[in-house]
């Protein structure tokens, strides 16, 4: 049997309702699996930062480090006016553990307009993301001027790549197992904007095509799309695609895109993945709006608890509870309001235990 020490970080509003809901799905795994669960709650976002002073503690940092194996982390509210001393602890954790993916997997299940099964690959650790901005007043008298680093580098452009070659061939394995799909091969599409800025993007594009030459991917199909298009693309034709693989800003911007496609943010995981460590972290924030009722979707959660395993090599009860949770969906007699249903929080995460 294998023991997996797992962190826990609601952080705030629905964070805190939706993490004891992944708690619960991996506590509810068949002991057939031989896998057992510890878990360790852990402190992280704006109410620990008023509590505390540190939005990210640093005992929260070395528990992951020193103890889990993995962690799944809430939401984290972002007061629209900054504050001092307070920054997005996602965004650190991501840095401080060297998380470098960000894996979004957005799929249809419901009667959606159109069937999508796609991932989208994010790099996590630099592009504008680095933070290096600066205000500085116009030499010509006309006003402030703001500008950012916007940092690209082989070594992330490189391992990112690779990840979303290594992502599609383990799609396409899954599928040759007899899963249904609607894709017939591994097809892996390189975003960018290098046509504009050749040497960031152009790094980018000219590293990753070559990570994804290499020969363990010569089954997996490469293509590339200026962003702007991909854009288009994506809201067009958004079966065409099976994993997309793009710089950071880019990366998020596309992946919220691609989860309006699938119905809402309630549905769609991410996992924040580094070498042998993966957090699991649902696409959506803290939703203030809907905090307290008991209301909220705990599907992106415990996709993303699944996900989380998948990169801990348990795929085997990832699978599980994709399948779980797809059933629910299918059946559609349950469904939190954000998808046209009545059910509460806890009514949702009842049936899929039911069906794990
Ligand atoms: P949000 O994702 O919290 O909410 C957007 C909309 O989607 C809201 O109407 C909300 O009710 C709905 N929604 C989100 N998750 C849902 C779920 N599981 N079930 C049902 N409905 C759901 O985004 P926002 O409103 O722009 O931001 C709210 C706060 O969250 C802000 O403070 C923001 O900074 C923070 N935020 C944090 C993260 C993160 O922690 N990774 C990501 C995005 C936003
Ligand atoms: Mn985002």
């Amino acid at each position: 049997a294998r023991t997996l020490r797992i962190g826990l970080i609601p952080g705030d509003g629905i964070g805190k309702e939706v993490i004891p809901a992944g708690r619960r799905i991996l506590e509810a795994l068949p002991a057939s699996l031989g896998l057992k669960f510890e878990f360790v709650d852990l402190k992280a976002g704006f109410e620990t930062f008023e509590q505390t002073g540190a939005a990210l503690p640093d005992k929260t940092v070395e528990v992951l480090k020193s103890e889990c194996d993995g962690a799944l982390f809430g939401a984290v509210s972002s007061p629209t006016t900054p504050r001092k001393g307070y920054s997005s602890p996602i965004v650190a954790l991501r840095k401080k553990l060297d998380l470098y993916a960000n894996v979004r997997p957005v799929k249809s299940v419901m009667t959606a307009a159109k069937p999508i099964d796609m991932v989208i690959v994010r790099e996590n650790t630099e592009d504008l993301y680095v933070k290096e901005e600066r205000t500085y007043d116009a030499p010509d008298g006309t006003g402030k001027v703001a500008e950012a680093i916007k940092r690209i580098s082989q070594r992330a452009s490189s391992r990112i790549a690779t990840m979303a070659g290594e992502i599609a061939l383990r799609r396409q394995k899954i599928r040759e197992g007899g899963a249904s799909s609607i894709h017939k091969g591994p097809l892996v599409t390189i975003t960018h904007k290098s046509n504009v800025l050749s040497q960031t993007d152009g790094l980018f594009r000219q590293t990753a095509k070559e990570a994804l030459a290499a020969a363990r991917f010569s089954s997996v199909a490469v293509e590339e799309q200026i962003v702007d298009s991909m854009v288009y693309k994506l809201f067009r034709q958004p079966e065409d695609y099976d994993v997309i693989v793009a710089p950071n800003l880019y990366g998020d911007i596309l992946s919220d895109g691609a989860a309006a496609l699938v119905g809402s943010l309630g549905l769609v995981p991410s996992a924040n993945v580094g070498e042998g460590f993966a957090i699991g972290e649902p696409c959506h924030g803290s939703a203030p709006d809907i905090m307290g009722q008991g209301i909220a979707n705990p599907i992106a959660t415990l996709r993303s608890a699944a996900l989380m395993l998948e990169f801990l090599n348990e795929e085997k009860a990832a699978a599980l509870m994709y399948a779980a949770i797809d059933a629910n969906l299918e059946e559609g007699r349950l469904l939190s309001p954000d998808l046209g249903g009545t059910a509460k929080t806890e009514e949702v995460v009842a049936d899929i235990l039911r069906r794990l």
